[in-house]
């Protein structure tokens, strides 16, 4: 197996225009060869291959993303968005029963005291039901 270079050692001086460039005259030059008679087959899947990667790394410049620790960011962005709209709908979406202690009832989520027949806690916020 050939050694690979580190991520980022040979695109850190080559910007996305110019990647996608190289990309584009990689997949030129293989589509000529594949276009050759008796061409090995392995020259189309450089040109589907390189199709691919080209629509991936075009669909991310097009988003203002530049290289591969950008789109990590962004990723990890909106996998922590994703969790926050979560937590959000099941505290003011999703009604959880009231917890009764002592025949006084107390909210499921901070424990604060809560009067019967109330949507909402008044301490968090967090949806009441099952009254
Ligand atoms: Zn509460």
């Amino acid at each position: 197996m050939s050694e690979r270079p580190t991520e980022g050692m040979n695109t850190m001086h080559m910007g996305m225009d110019e990647i996608l460039q190289q990309l584009s005259s990689l997949k030129d030059n293989s589509e000529s060869f594949s276009k050759e008679k008796d061409a090995d087959p392995i020259w189309q899947a450089d040109v589907t291959a390189l199709e691919a990667a080209i629509s991936i790394l075009s669909a991310l410049q097009d988003e203002g993303i530049n290289d591969a620790e950008e789109t990590r960011d962004i990723i990890e962005d909106y996998r922590r968005q994703a969790k926050q709209i979560e937590r959000m709908h099941t505290k003011y979406e999703v009604k959880a029963w009231p917890i009764k202690k002592d025949s006084v009832y107390h909210c499921p989520e901070c424990n604060h005291r809560v009067p019967p027949k109330h949507t909402y806690c008044h301490w968090c916020g967090k949806k009441l039901g099952g009254w």
